[in-house]
């Protein structure tokens, strides 16, 4: 078991302000994994006030330096990397394939990403009499869910760092021990004291007391869209930067002359990596009506072959869900869109055969599902499918555009050009292609209620910058 006592702040390992603390429970066997302080705003006050302090310094060294640190940061992150995996599959119970692959190795890449990036905030461009530069916004506060801690923290730190800004970093209440490993990593390294600082605790306390700070330029949040509420409200009387990445509710939609096998694999497969706890997991899958039955049976075959178990098995592909109130929270789901009248094709309430303990839940899918219906239009953050039927494509289009949400989407059609026109009608902020596989040099963020910001690429080095033009 992990033993954290102490918040990084300063540079330093700091006794926490606020006295208490918090387990971590380890999802597939229910054991703790972890023990973490769990701090109060007077901790946010000390973590803000080392960020501000370092920024003047921080701000002002080179792009090439910058870059260096986010270079050192992906080797020591490497070389952390069996340390890293084993507390992603002990505090989410990610399966350890996937924690390696999706999380884990994505520390260095990401960083290798923003260290290329870094030498843009040198660039000036000249319009007109106005010569007009990139500078870093200042403090930033970070605030993460749990569902993939190590992609979601490298995804705000390494464009923070790369574009000169200072940060307070908070986790999940759920997954905070990546966090603690990660400010040893940052120590290691030796970056600069009051760079990198990290608080914990809980959401309403810590989150909003970051959120309301008069000294945070920037809010960069990512979680539900009921909390990326709260936290607007809290920022909006300092008038600070808020860049939310929030739920979504995404569509697939397969076409007549799709290759119907090759999709439902893909669709299948998106909607249950991480037990179905992926903001963007396309969990609306819309068929047109003359493939519908054979696109059920195959989805069917496809999720009962899925292995589902212990994590730590190399060979799992659906672990458990991340607590016992999310297995709950996605069951409720299922009993409610079985009284709603939708057909379950696989899966359901009962535990996945062959397991009897921990937060397990069946790959489930079901059919006959209209886009009226709560398991349509709600996140169940879950291993759940709905299957709907459409008769032509301005209807299946008006399915997909029809919720709060607009995160991502997919299409699969006859060729890219066909997908790509209709994807273009779709109102979310990415769109697999025919299966295509997600780009971080690609921006990544929400339309509608899925949030304002972009994460990754270019656009999302430009999250943590300010505009200047100086005329001549
Ligand atoms: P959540 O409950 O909204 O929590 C997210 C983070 O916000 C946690 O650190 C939480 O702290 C904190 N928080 C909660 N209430 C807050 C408040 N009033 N003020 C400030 N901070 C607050 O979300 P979650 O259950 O962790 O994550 C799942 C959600 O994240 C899903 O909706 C998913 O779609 C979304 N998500 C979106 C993206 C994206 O890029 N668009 C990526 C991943 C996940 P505590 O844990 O201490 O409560």
């Amino acid at each position: 078991m992990r033993i954290y006592d102490k918040f990084y702040i300063n540079g330093q390992w700091v006794e926490p302000i606020g006295k208490g603390t918090s387990e971590v429970i380890n999802p597939a066997n229910g054991e703790i994994s972890a023990t973490v302080p769990y701090g109060n705003a007077e901790d946010v006050n000390a973590a803000v006030s080392a960020a501000r302090n370092a920024f003047d310094s921080w701000s002002r060294t080179s792009a090439a330096e910058r870059a260096d640190f986010l270079r050192k940061i992906a080797i020591e992150g490497e070389r952390r990397n069996a340390d890293l995996t084993q507390t992603i599959i002990d505090e989410l119970g990610m399966p350890i394939k996937n924690a390696a692959e999706f999380q884990v190795d994505s520390l260095a890449i990401i960083c290798e990403s923003f260290a290329d990036k870094a030498r843009q905030m040198e660039e000036q461009e000249e319009v007109g009499n106005s010569i007009i530069i990139k500078e870093p916004i200042g403090v930033c506060a970070m605030i993460n869910p749990w569902n993939y801690p190590i992609w979601q923290l490298i995804g705000k730190v390494a464009p923070a760092i790369a574009a000169g800004c200072t940060m307070v970093v908070k986790a999940a209440s759920q997954t905070p021990s990546h966090l603690f490993i990660f400010a040893e990593i940052c120590d290691a390294v030796g970056l600069p004291a009051g760079v990198f600082n990290m608080v914990h605790g809980s959401g309403r306390e810590i989150g909003g007391a970051l959120s309301s700070h008069p000294d945070v330029d920037l809010v960069s949040f990512t979680g539900s869209t009921s909390a990326g509420v709260q936290v607007s409200n809290k920022a909006a009387p300092s008038v600070k930067r808020v860049c939310l990445e929030l739920g979504g509710k995404s569509p697939f939609i397969i076409t007549e002359e799709a290759d119907l096998d090759a999709a439902i694999n893909f669709g299948v497969d998106h909607v249950m990596v991480n037990t179905g706890q992926t903001c963007d997991a396309l969990t609306r899958m819309i068929i047109h009506e003359s493939r519908y039955e054979e696109a059920v049976e195959l989805a069917k075959s496809k999720a009962e072959n899925l292995v589902v178990g212990d994590p730590t098995d190399p060979g799992v592909f659906v672990g458990p869900m991340s607590s016992a109130g999310q297995k709950q929270s996605v069951l409720d789901y299922i009993d409610q869109a079985i009284a709603d009248g939708a057909r379950l094709v696989t899966g359901g309430t009962d535990m996945p055969a062959g397991l009897t303990s921990g937060n397990y839940v069946s790959p489930t899918i079901f059919a006959d599902v209209t886009n009226d219906m709560t398991i349509a239009q709600e996140e169940v953050f879950g291993p759940v499918l709905v299957m709907i039927r459409y008769s032509d494509i301005d209807q299946a289009i008006e399915i997909a555009n029809d919720t709060p949400y607009g995160l991502a989407a997919g299409v699969w059609a006859g060729d890219k050009d066909k997908a790509t026109a209709i994807a273009r009608r779709i109102r979310a902020g990415q769109c697999a292609i025919n299966g295509g596989a997600p780009n971080h040099e690609a921006p990544f963020g929400g339309y509608k209620e899925s949030g304002n910001g972009r994460e990754f690429g270019v656009e999302g080095l430009h999250e943590y910058c300010e505009l200047k033009a100086m005329q001549y």
